[in-house]
């Protein structure tokens, strides 16, 4: 009597102390959980270092939300400009800023304002972001940046001259003014790792191409992937599951084939001098044109300028490389205006055909970046008359649409058509994130 009663007591015991115990193991999950969450929250920089210029926001992660975002710019210029907004707080500095260490002591200097900034100090950064523009082959997505890193940015230099430096600078800066956190780079170049060769070699000799890695490496690879992915979302498909044209429209211009969800052709090649029109780069060109001026007597360095500086819209109208004053003065009657605008929109309607072609067809076609979200105008003369191709333009939406997200397609046309505005930073944040968390978003 005396065992049964203690057995049943000890069952009783039992199942309350395994109740009990469950009860503590799921709380301690929950609150190892929540630790976590919190000690992976984290304030991050991101950092994109131009020619004369650093722009820069500062994140609270994972939510995604902007704490500041500001610009020094005219570095190096007799002049210079800093500015920045944190919530409705703006904070404009003008003094003279002789290079980018200065530029980012700036920075640190209005994020932790007393009044008008976003942090009470440069610690509470957890980790920092730097957009570098030529990663070539061997970077083929967001890395943490270390010797290794830094030195094949430098070595790629030669091949993004205008673009490698200055990136360079801006993390050996950060680097100087943050200490010991997680730098990443995050790759122009990276999303069109994975072209096929078909598409990315050249037909140069063979051996030559290896032997000096020559070959098309692709650029403004984190705005096309982000309108990729946005795109997918608007069309309510798996980002893996999407084919697009997508056309980056802005001082540099490009465009790239996608297919599912990854890029597959793109009109930006070794450099970025292929491809489209641009402001002032000359895309696509006949190689023998290069051969001839040079047997005329042009020095390297004079073909590097006119390539680079004095081509594209500019180098047509003969005025401006800025799309705004090119319809301004081709609607009052300039003809080298209308004339840069002409070919600047064949171009792109050139490659929308042979894209639509290595596709078979595709889902949307996106316009993004200045020009792209911009103009009205160079939509419509790249996107009218197609309909045999499936696309057919709405033109009173496509009017509306200036600098915001929106459909400018019609009811019947067999392909979407976005204006997407370019986020390169919140993928740039993302992956930073990620890498110095360890937890993908
Ligand atoms: P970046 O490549 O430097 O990031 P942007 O994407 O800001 O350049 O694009 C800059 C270009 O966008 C300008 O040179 C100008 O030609 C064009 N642009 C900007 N706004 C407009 C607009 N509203 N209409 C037409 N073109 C525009």
């Amino acid at each position: 009597m005396c065992s049964r009663f203690s057995f049943a007591r000890l069952s009783r015991c039992r199942l309350l102390w395994t109740a009990l115990w469950r009860f503590k193991s799921e709380a301690e999950t929950r609150n190892r959980r929540k630790r976590t969450h919190e000690s992976s929250s984290m304030k991050v920089l991101i950092i994109n270092s131009g020619s004369s210029s650093i722009k820069y926001q500062l994140y609270d992660m994972p939510q995604g939300s902007v704490l500041a975002k500001g610009i020094v710019q005219r570095i190096a210029e007799s002049e210079s400009e800093a500015s920045q907004e944190a919530g409705d707080r703006r904070i404009v500095i003008n003094e003279r800023v002789p290079n980018y260490e200065q530029g980012l002591d700036i920075i640190g200097r209005m994020l932790t304002d007393p009044e008008k900034g976003a942090i009470a100090a440069l610690t509470e950064i957890g980790a920092c972001g730097h957009r570098v523009v030529y990663g070539g082959e061997t970077i083929k997505g967001s890395v943490l940046i270390d010797d290794g890193i830094i030195k094949l940015i430098e070595e790629y230099s030669e091949l993004a001259p205008l673009h490698n430096p200055p990136n360079l600078l801006g993390i050996l800066a950060a680097k100087r003014m943050l200490g010991n956190i997680p730098q990443v780079g995050c790759f122009d170049t990276a999303f069109h790792q994975t072209l096929p060769e078909e598409a990315y070699l050249y037909s140069l000799p063979y051996e030559l191409c290896q032997k000096m890695k020559i070959r098309r490496v692709g650029f403004h690879g984190t705005s096309h992937q982000y309108v990729t992915e946005r795109a997918a979302e608007l069309l309510k498909k798996d980002k893996h599951a999407v084919n697009l044209i997508t056309c980056h429209l802005g001082n540099g211009c490009s465009m790239t084939a996608v297919r599912g969800g990854r890029s597959v052709d793109h009109t930006m090649g070794f450099t970025p001098l292929e491809g489209l029109v641009m402001g002032t780069r000359i895309g696509d060109l006949d190689p023998g044109i290069v051969l001839y001026l040079a047997r005329r007597g042009y020095s390297i360095s004079e073909l590097d300028k006119m390539l680079f500086r004095q081509s594209g819209l500019l180098g047509i109208s003969g005025t401006s490389n800025d799309v705004r004053d090119l319809e301004q003065r081709a609607a009052a009657g300039d003809a080298r205006a209308k004339l840069a605008l002409d070919v600047f929109c064949y171009r792109i309607r050139k490659y929308i055909g042979a894209y639509l072609a290595v596709l078979n067809g595709c889902d949307a076609i996106i316009f993004t970046a200045g020009i792209g979200e911009g103009s009205a105008m160079v939509r419509r003369r790249t996107l009218e008359k197609m309909e045999a191709l499936g696309i057919t333009l709405d033109i009173e939406k496509n009017n509306a649409i200036k600098g915001r997200e929106g459909r400018i397609d019609a009811d019947d046309s067999r392909i979407a058509l976005f204006v997407i505005p370019t986020d390169e930073e919140i993928v740039m944040v993302r992956d930073t994130f990620a890498l110095a968390t360890g937890k993908t978003l």
